[in-house]
């Protein structure tokens, strides 16, 4: 999908959208505003200059980090597959909506294998996606081992934003499979209402403001040429609304704002680890290298949640790197809300002000790139500089 494609199907999967490009340099960010069906301005109850501004400065910095979103152009893959005499059910390829969509691709996978299966259960990977699949399992009265090369800190879903949305999860909206369009519309609002009973800090999710800032007017579409799988989504944003001038509280152009949930990784990487071994999980580290080794597993039901893993381990051809980098600020506990504008966002987390906006297809570098981060640092200091003082 190209940036024409993209205003006019106004849509959150426009970054879905930029990941195909992978020659295209600036992408627009996820924009969940500008999925509207109909988006009217309403009167705000607070004030716009109530909203303490994010202080961006060099000397605030705290840590950057740097992942690799495991992407695929035709979307995840939850499918059942016979390897040998052990049933292998995929779930892997969520791109940059893995922690979004997790709870649900557990549940279409989890519906896949266990059905008619008896015995333990092997889980591969310990990133938010075997994490949540694992705890399905056993929330079904299954034993399982989780098989992993890397625990948490040191996964990609630990790097995640964390924001709900479920976005670069593919390339092209218009050219999307019904069958996959199923999939990730009963995974989103499955996982959309699973966060919503873990909202709890235990788990850090949490709802949250979000205010998506434009140097150019909004542009909205109001519903029937939209493929199903963007319109599909329309009841997932409460709360959309175009702010009116006064109601903007940033000093560019125009901004719109919606409600979401984050969930912080590191809290909720954490809570369901404990989850896990409470309810009796056991955890075995090491990398599998081949299939064989996979058949060669005690147990004859394995879910295979090895993200971007699955490129070796599966030879999916289809799996690519997009790289991301992110840039932390002291915390600032007054600052509640995201924002987005371009190609950058910010999330308020407990562990820091995040400052995003990378998406680089086809990149495996893991370290951080100094340039990039004066770049970020600068666009953010921009925009928050632009908020109303009253
Ligand atoms: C910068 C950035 C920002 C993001 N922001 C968001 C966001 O705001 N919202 C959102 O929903 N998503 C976001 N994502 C996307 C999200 O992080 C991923 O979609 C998600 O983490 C994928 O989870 P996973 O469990 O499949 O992969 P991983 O977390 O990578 O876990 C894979 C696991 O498999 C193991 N493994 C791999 N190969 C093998 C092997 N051969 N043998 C044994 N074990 C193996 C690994 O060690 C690891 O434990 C972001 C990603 C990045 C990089």
């Amino acid at each position: 999908m190209n940036r024409r494609t993209f205003l006019r199907t106004a849509n959150l999967a426009a970054a879905s959208a930029m990941v195909s490009g992978c020659a295209r340099k600036k992408a627009a960010i996820f924009n969940p505003a500008m999925n509207q069906a109909a988006l009217a301005p309403v009167n705000l109850p607070e004030s716009p200059c109530h909203i303490p501004p994010v202080h961006v400065s060099e000397d605030r910095v705290i840590r950057t980090v740097v992942g690799l979103r495991p992407h695929r152009p035709s979307g995840f893959r939850v499918e059942r597959e016979q390897v040998g005499d052990t049933v292998v059910v995929h779930n892997y390829g969520h791109g940059g909506g893995g922690i979004t969509l997790s709870w649900g691709t557990a549940k279409l996978a989890t519906d896949l294998g266990l059905r008619g299966h008896t015995g333990r259960v092997a889980v591969l990977g310990c990133g938010v996606i075997g994490l949540t699949t694992a705890r399905m399992a056993q929330d079904a009265g299954y034993a399982v081992t989780i098989y992993t090369k890397a625990m948490p800190p040191d996964t990609t879903s630990n790097i995640a934003g964390g924001q709900w949305y479920p976005a670069m999860v593919y390339d092209d909206p218009d050219k999307m499979s019904a069958s996959f369009t199923d999939q990730y519309l009963a995974a989103a609002k499955y996982a959309y209402e699973r966060y919503q009973i873990t909202t709890d800090p235990r788990y850090g999710v949490r709802w949250m403001r979000n205010y998506s800032v434009s140097r150019t007017p909004i542009v909205q579409n109001r519903g029937s040429d939209r493929p199903r799988i963007v319109s599909g989504l329309d009841s997932l944003l409460p709360e959309r609304r175009l702010l009116k001038q006064d109601e903007n509280p940033f000093g560019i152009g125009y901004a719109a704002q919606y409600d979401g949930m984050i969930m912080e990784p590191p809290m909720l990487l954490n809570a369901l680890i404990t989850d896990f071994r409470i309810a009796g999980g056991k955890v075995v580290v090491g990398e599998l290298k081949s299939t064989d080794e996979v058949k060669a597993l005690p147990e004859k039901l394995v879910f295979n949640c090895t993200g971007l893993g699955a490129k070796a381990l599966f030879d999916d051809k289809e799996l690519i790197p997009v790289r991301g980098q992110l840039t932390f600020l002291v915390p600032q506990p007054e600052v509640t809300y995201a924002a987005l504008f371009e190609d950058i966002y910010m999330f308020s987390r407990h562990d820091g002000i995040l400052l995003g906006g990378t998406h680089q297809a086809g990149n495996w570098s893991l370290e951080v790139d100094q340039a990039t981060v004066k770049e970020k640092l600068a666009a953010h200091a921009e925009l928050f500089r632009s908020m109303k003082a009253c």
